[in-house]
C-alpha cells in the first residue's frame, strides 16, 4: 500500500515538518495493543473512538488487540479552522451501543487541556460502565487540567499543533502516516505506555 508522507507538508499557507515518523507511531501504537490485549483478557472490551481525529488510530489499535472487542464513535466538536481550542465541547453524534455492564476504552488522538475527554468521561459514566479506561495517541501535558484520567497514553508532547494521522488542520491532513508540526520546533519523548 502507498501512504502519503512527504518530508514537509504546505497546509493552510503554513509549512509542517515531521515530528513522529511512520515507524514510531506504529511501534508505539502495537504496544498499547499489546498492553490492552493482556489487561482486557477475558473482558470483551468495547472501544469508544472520538471522531474525527481518533479514527486513524482506533484502526491501527483495533487490529494490535488480539481478543473479542466490538466498536463504536461518538462524534465531538472539532477546533474548527484554527490551531487553538475554543474551550467550549459539543457532542455531535451520540454511541449507538449499550455500554451498561461493559468494559469502555474511550479513545482519543489527542488530549490537551482534558476538557473534552473529563466531559466525555462523565457522560459515559453515567450509563454505568462496568468499568471506563481512557487511551490517547498524544497528551500535550503542559495545559491539562490536574484531574484528567488517562490509562493508557503513546506520547507526551510539548503544547505544539500537531497534523496528520487522523489529525486535521482546517480539515486537511488527516491522510498523512506521519505526524507534523509547525516547521521550528524540537523532538518528542516516548509515553511510559510506549516503552
Ligand atoms: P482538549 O479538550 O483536551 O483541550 O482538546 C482535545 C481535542 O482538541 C482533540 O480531540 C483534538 O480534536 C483537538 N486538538 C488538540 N490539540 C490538537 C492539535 O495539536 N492538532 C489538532 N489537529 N487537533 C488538536
Amino acid at each position: 500500500m502507498d501512504h502519503y508522507k512527504p518530508e514537509y507538508v504546505h497546509c493552510n499557507g503554513e509549512q509542517f515538518r515531521i515530528y513522529l515518523t511512520q515507524e514510531e507511531i506504529q511501534e508505539c501504537v502495537r504496544k498499547l495493543g499489546q498492553k490492552i490485549t493482556r489487561d482486557y483478557a477475558e473482558k470483551r472490551p468495547i472501544f469508544i473512538g472520538v471522531l474525527n481525529g481518533a479514527f486513524v488510530f482506533l484502526a491501527d489499535l483495533m487490529r494490535h488487540v488480539t481478543i473479542p472487542c466490538e466498536i463504536d464513535f461518538l462524534k465531538l466538536s472539532s477546533y474548527g479552522d484554527e490551531k487553538v481550542s475554543s474551550g467550549q465541547v459539543t457532542e455531535l453524534k451520540e454511541i449507538d451501543a449499550e455500554i451498561e455492564g461493559r468494559h469502555v476504552i474511550l479513545v482519543e488522538d489527542i488530549v490537551d487541556t482534558g476538557l473534552s475527554i473529563n466531559f466525555l468521561i462523565e457522560k459515559l459514566k453515567r450509563s454505568n460502565p462496568a468499568s471506563l479506561a481512557t487511551v490517547t495517541l498524544l497528551h500535550k501535558t503542559e495545559k491539562t487540567r490536574h484531574d484528567v484520567k488517562l490509562d493508557y497514553v503513546g506520547f507526551r508532547i510539548p503544547s505544539l499543533f500537531v497534523l496528520g494521522y487522523g489529525l486535521d488542520f482546517a480539515q486537511e491532513g488527516r491522510n498523512l502516516a506521519q505526524i507534523y508540526i509547525l516547521d521550528k520546533n524540537p523532538k518528542p519523548a516516548a509515553g511510559e505506555d510506549a516503552k
